[in-house]
């Protein structure tokens, strides 16, 4: 089977068919940065992180957009309330996002495209939309898109079209699908704004961009610049996102483009925390920051975030998270143990074999799990499954080429999940090749060769590995 994915605009798991194969343009809506980015936001950027890693497993060539809302509604408040401007507010929280990316193991996207360096493009979206008729100013000096003029509005969210309230208007950002109004694509600037430089100039106006059409403008500017396409092949989201801001960026861009905006889309559901859905008013509201300070590890988090399916709401409590880690604990035991007769090289009997058998069989049954709509729960199965044949094959002698082959399996497969233990996890090659070069470094120094060590430090330098002497021996770190 190739994969396949559901797809929220037809409500069917479909075959993913990219525009361009190989290639896969993926967009995935990024976080609002006037905060930390909770769990639950980090819960649907671990689905998205799969999704990703499968799909350049599957051979494809993905390039990942994903944008930092830098302004909108809510940082406007939000730098108003602390007397900032607004780079100054967001720019420690666009950095801690970083670090909680790296901390989860999250694969960095391409780009991070800001909303407030895309001014040019969101308004040439914006007079594209005025010239087409679809969108129009209204007496309060903002600019509006006309639902009633693009004959597809509703189709993602599946509303009902009678619904819609012709001519009313929405200025705010957010609002309920049971109120479909025209939204406001471009806000005429207040004293607010002004203050915390929150205002551009153009031609119909000085004013700042809504949040929906930040993420039209951004996506299709980088598609049109580097493909010359104006359609997604994936666009992501949490479940909140379809409505409005999924089907407002729809009739935004499909109005302008005249192409479809994304072929397929996907959703990922919520995180709630002990049965409740998460928010600050009661207070269950975790960042990344509280699971490292509460000693939860990536390994532990992610394996519990895989162990649902991304289409299923996800409880976020106490046992949950102990089973997690216990299963995290257990497959860093087995790669160590698979290491470690690996290095003795044990020359079993026709066992290897059979070891080799049950690792080929894993990576056969990983995949068929993850092109089922990322079954990340079955796919995680599997690899416990494994572990427990494979444990019994080595307490029965197995070894020799068996083991090799097992563990060159198994690494590819955690290189899907990254689910090992551990706050921060270095890919088993760059560890086997900082290990070399730091051998080599050795054996320069001792024949006085300083110009070599040096370079030798230089190089591991430029993979990011900084390194220390110390009476101990040399210690590495990947920075
Ligand atoms: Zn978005």
């Amino acid at each position: 089977m190739s994969l396949h994915l559901f797809n929220t605009l037809t409500r069917q798991v479909e075959p993913f068919a990219p525009l361009e194969p190989p290639r896969v343009t993926m967009y995935t809506c990024g976080p609002t940065v006037w905060n930390f980015a909770h769990i639950g936001n980090f819960r649907t950027f671990l689905f998205e992180d799969l999704l990703r890693r499968h799909l350049e497993w599957s051979g494809y060539d993905v390039f990942h957009i994903m944008n930092l809302t830098d302004v909108d509604d809510r940082v406007i408040k939000a730098a108003a309330a602390a007397g900032k401007r607004l780079a100054e507010l967001t720019e420690p929280f666009v950095r801690a996002f970083f670090e909680d990316r790296d901390f989860l193991r999250i694969k960095p996207a391409h780009v991070y495209p800001r909303a407030t360096q895309y001014m040019t493009a969101m308004i040439t979206l914006v007079q594209r939309l005025l010239e087409r008729g679809v969108a129009y100013r209204g007496e309060d000096g903002s600019v509006y898109l006309a639902i009633a003029k693009f004959p597809g509005y509703g189709r993602l969210s599946q509303l009902d079209r009678r619904q819609l309230k012709v001519g009313a208007r929405v200025a705010s950002d957010e609002y309920a699908k049971d109120d479909p109004r025209d939204f406001a694509l471009w806000k005429k600037t207040d004293a607010v704004d002004e203050q915390v430089g929150a205002a551009w100039d153009a031609p119909f106006g000085r004013g700042r961009p809504g949040w929906h059409l930040e993420c039209s403008a951004m996506s299709l500017a980088e598609i049109g610049e580097r493909f010359g396409v104006q359609t997604l092949d994936l666009h992501c989201g949490a479940i909140d996102l379809i409505f409005p801001h999924h089907e407002n960026e729809i009739a935004q861009s499909e109005a302008a483009t005249g192409q479809p905006f994304a072929r397929t889309w996907l959703h990922g559901a919520f995180l709630n925390v002990k049965g409740t859905k998460m928010s600050k008013r009661y207070g269950n509201f975790l960042t990344a920051r509280d699971l490292q300070e509460q000693g939860v590890d990536a390994g532990t988090f992610r394996t519990l975030v895989y162990q649902t399916h991304y289409r299923q709401p996800l409880d976020y409590t106490d046992e949950a998270l102990d089973a997690a880690r216990k299963g995290s604990l257990r497959l860093g035991e087995f790669r160590e143990r698979l290491e470690n007769e690996d290095g003795r090289r044990r020359t079993g009997a026709d066992a290897g074999d059979r070891l080799g058998d049950l690792a080929r069989q894993l990576e056969a049954d990983v995949r068929a799990a993850l092109d089922d709509d990322l079954d990340s729960p079955n796919a995680l199965a599997r690899v416990f499954d494994f572990v427990r044949a494979a444990n019994g094959e080595l307490d029965r002698g197995a070894g020799g080429s068996g083991v090799a082959a097992a563990l060159a399996v198994f690494d590819r497969v955690m290189g899907l999940f990254a689910v090992l233990p551990g706050g921060r996890q270095v890919a088993p090659e760059l560890e086997r090749w900082v290990h070399e070069r730091l051998a080599a470094r050795d054996r320069a120094r001792k024949s006085k060769d300083f110009k070599e060590a040096d370079r030798i430090r230089d190089e591991l330098k430029a993979r990011g590995v900084e390194i220390e002497d110390t009476p101990a021996g040399t210690r590495w770190r990947v920075v």
